[in-house]
């Protein structure tokens, strides 16, 4: 069962009471496009703004139904309308479940269209089974045609019971140009019963004609705070949930889905590129880039891990060099290091190296070699430390990308 509903949205007060507000009044654009990190419950939300929207119990709901008719809308008093899906109607019932007839979910697929049938039934289940669910696809995954094809033959029709249909795309920026094209022409309708909700974390592949005819709704980076106590609720230990939260940069997605992983291991393995950086030995920076460089097939989020770890130390850095007490620092098991740190190096050299990481990470989005980007990274890093000149000649010393 669905358990998200517009007053339990974690940490996004702001899109939780524009959402309630609409529902409240009973009033829809016929399309809404949820914008912002990812991971921050987006998809979350529209699901919910969905069943609050097919709820029997909210303004606009029950008379649409039963049909325009002048007699059949009882007097405001006799009928509690909310601005939430109220989950004991028959609509809730169903939405909760994910089984309504006029709720559509769509979401990014890979694989043969012969399996498409079966992931289909097998994520929703997850999804049913797991409110925290993490979505995880390839990066060639896109919505499908078929997908598609038979919803857009219905959206001629009426909806089956409810006032309206709604379509949640998750990563509609995953869609093809014609679908993008039955989506405009199915938004720009007059007195549709369509509601579109779709979600992006990527707004600027979504082409401007969408955009344009879309409310945005922007959602944001989750507090450490939230992500951390959902952690502590999902069972992760006090220490690790903290690393996790902060390692996270407010994606609860992010967070879960390094739950499982060796995040010790990726951190030392971190902390072994820094340590020969900092030290100015560049024999020994050359032989830590060849160990973490040969992650193979998933070097790609490997590499963006040990970048984020590596900002991680450097932010602990910081702070400390601002006085932030020990306990509050996400690696405080490692604090003589950090020390360390802080005092070889002063707040603008921090900074630089963080800018440096920064423009890394946007890198490993665009289509740069993972290896390529750490050398390149890591030299610059490093730079006027061991002196640009001074760097190692290497073969595949390509600096700048
Ligand atoms: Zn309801």
């Amino acid at each position: 069962m669905l358990t998200a509903t517009l007053s339990t949205l974690l940490g996004q007060p702001e899109v939780s009471a524009f959402l309630r507000g609409i529902v409240g009044r009973g009033r829809y654009a016929n399309a809404y496009l949820f914008h912002g990190p990812h991971g921050v419950g987006k998809c979350t939300a529209a699901l919910a703004f969905a069943r609050a929207a097919l709820c029997e119990r909210v303004p606009g709901a029950a008379a649409a139904a039963a049909g325009p008719s002048l007699f059949d809308a009882p007097p405001a008093t006799e009928r509690m309308l909310g601005d939430d899906a109220c989950g004991e109607c028959r609509g809730c019932k169903m939405s909760g479940t994910l089984q309504h007839p006029d709720l559509k979910f769509l979401f990014p697929l890979s694989g043969e269209e012969r399996t498409l049938e079966g992931t289909i039934e097998e994520t929703l289940e997850e999804l049913r089974k797991d409110p925290l669910y993490v979505f995880q696809y390839e990066k060639a995954a896109s919505i499908r045609i078929s997908q598609t094809r038979e919803l857009i033959a219905e959206l001629g029709y009426r909806p089956h019971t409810a006032s309206r249909r709604v379509v949640v795309v998750r990563d509609c920026d995953r869609m093809r140009e014609d679908q993008f094209s039955a989506l405009l022409k199915s938004i720009e309708e007059p007195g549709a019963s369509t509601l579109w909700v779709l979600t992006t974390a990527r707004l600027s592949r979504v082409p401007v004609t969408i955009r344009s005819r879309c409310q945005r709704v922007r959602f944001r980076p989750l507090p450490e705070s939230i992500v951390r106590d959902v952690l502590e609720k999902a069972d992760v230990e006090e220490k690790e949930a903290r690393m996790l939260a902060a390692l996270a940069a407010g994606s609860l997605a992010r967070a879960l889905a390094m739950r499982d992983g060796d995040m010790k291991k990726l951190r030392d393995e971190a902390l072994q590129l820094l340590v020969p950086a900092l030290d100015r030995n560049p024999a020994q920076l050359v032989k830590a880039i060849q160990t973490v460089t040969g992650y193979g097939k998933a070097g790609r989020e490997r590499l963006r891990m040990s970048l984020e770890f590596h900002q991680l130390w450097l932010r602990d850095a910081l702070r400390l060099r601002y006085g932030a007490a020990p306990e509050t620092l996400v690696n405080r098991d490692q604090l003589q290091v950090l020390q360390k740190l802080s005092s070889q190096l002063d707040a603008a050299e921090i900074r630089r190296r963080l800018l440096v990481l920064e423009e890394a990470l946007r890198a490993i989005d665009g289509n740069v070699s993972p290896d390529l980007t750490l050398f390149s990274t890591l030299a610059r890093v490093a730079g006027d430390r061991l002196g640009e000149g001074a760097w190692p000649a290497l073969a595949t010393a390509r600096w700048d990308l």
